[in-house]
């Protein structure tokens, strides 16, 4: 509201709004005392031992004492939002740092999904992210598109901007269905059939809050900063950003190569982000740069042509060895996209598979292919040794974004590591 009227008076509430969290007045716990008050039915989830335990209403502590993410997923991302905004000369910075640091190294999905669990909507502890069972709302993956874009902004984190295009490509997308008729309030990473999407829900947040997400997408993938224009992908489109318009083409996030021109006069830098390999090139008339810290920056467009090309090629990656779903499990990106294999697609199902770590995925036509030589499938229930049978062709893999269009299926992003 600041930023749209210019009135401060807005940014102000809302610094008095977040330093009144965690103080041992709380409003959040007055309010849940009053019987039959519209608070009344969280009370399981504040009252621990008869205790009033704020985390679910982000009011355990002050911000400035926060160092792990906790309770509602997507009331935490608005709120750390608000605080990036509101607060004057960075007073909560060092505490989002850690906060962030704590998130996206122990408690957040591949695919950007944050918020692991469904009973409080939010975080558990560290490494905690079951896969069939995720919660993952996509309103918290929405919040964490926001949240990332402020940090990337803030601290020209190339880190963030890669967290962002993990939750707006994969933990976003993957709430509509491709016809955008059907909705996941929940985005688990591992399906035996049982989830499907549904028209509508009784608290329908996260389907107007896709339509807000996308409808507004280049708010998040182009910004202007002290140094230059700043772009967070290449991403098709025309940007209108600080008085400057810029035409980029490109087939990302399908393809690494792009263009991009300026229709101003003058001269402007423009830095590309580059957060998956950190391989990519950039050359212009009179001028060339590589990948740097995991931008690319060209110093001098004035109404010429950039051609680039970003660094990331397709692989298998695995996660922390503390996360115990994870064990001997490999999942598949290529640069921001997660993939996923579908059994209406494969043969026999996913969760046969058994893939070598040193697989090179190929990108085919929609998705990857992982060739059968990489490749095995245990085909008995048991065996007197770990000896796997069965050699299939090959592996079709699709974006994770895209999966239950065709009807319900077992999904693995997960799968086995021969
Ligand atoms: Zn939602």
């Amino acid at each position: 509201m600041a930023q749209v009227t210019g009135n401060e008076g807005y940014r102000a509430l809302g610094d008095r709004m977040i330093a009144a969290r965690g103080l041992p007045a709380s409003a959040f716990k007055a309010e849940c005392q009053i019987e039959d008050g519209p608070s009344a039915r969280y009370r399981p989830l504040v009252v621990r031992d008869g205790q009033y335990e704020g985390s679910y209403f982000q009011d355990h502590a002050p911000l400035e004492e926060c160092s792990e993410v906790v309770g509602h997923a997507v009331r935490a991302m608005y709120y750390f939002c608000g605080a990036m905004d509101c607060a004057a000369n960075g007073r909560y910075d060092d505490a989002l740092g850690r906060l962030w640091a704590n998130l996206v190294g122990r408690r957040m999905y591949i695919t950007g999904g944050i918020g692991s669990a469904g009973a409080n909507e939010g975080f558990t502890a560290d490494y905690d992210l079951p896969n069939r069972h995720a919660y993952a709302e996509t309103c918290a993956a929405i919040g964490l598109v926001m949240w990332a874009s402020r940090m990337a902004r803030r601290f020209q984190s190339v880190e963030a901007v890669g967290v962002l295009l993990r939750a707006l490509y994969n933990a976003v997308l993957s709430g509509a269905s491709q016809d955008a008729r059907g909705y996941f309030y929940a985005n688990p990473l591992e399906s035996q059939g049982e989830h499907a999407r549904r028209p509508w829900f009784e608290c329908a947040c996260c389907p107007p809050n896709i339509a807000r997400m996308v409808l507004s997408v280049e708010r998040y993938l182009a910004w202007e900063d002290d140094a230059g224009l700043v772009l967070a992908a290449p991403v098709a489109g025309r940007y209108e950003v600080g008085g400057h318009v810029v035409n980029v083409e490109s087939d990302y996030p399908w393809g690494n190569d792009f263009t991009l021109a300026t229709e101003t006069q003058g001269t402007i830098a423009v830095r590309v982000a580059d957060p998956f390999g950190g391989q990519g090139t950039l050359s212009w008339d009179g001028g060339e740069a590589r990948s740097e810290d995991g931008w690319l920056v060209a110093h001098a467009l004035g109404g010429g042509v950039v051609r680039g090309r970003l660094g990331h090629v397709p692989e298998f990656v695995r996660s922390h060895p503390l996360v115990p779903e994870n064990a001997g499990r490999l999942a598949a990106v290529d640069g921001p996209i997660v993939y996923c294999a579908e059994a209406v697609a494969s043969e026999p199902s996913p969760n046969a598979f058994r893939v070598r770590a040193s697989a090179k995925p190929k990108r085919s036509s929609g998705g990857l292919r992982v060739e059968g030589t990489d490749l095995s499938y245990a085909a008995s229930l048991y065996s007197g040794s770990a000896e796997l049978v069965g050699t299939p062709r090959s592996l079709d893999l699709i974006p994770y974004s895209t999966w239950s269009n065709r009807g319900p299926s077992v999904m693995r992003v997960w799968l086995a590591e021969a």
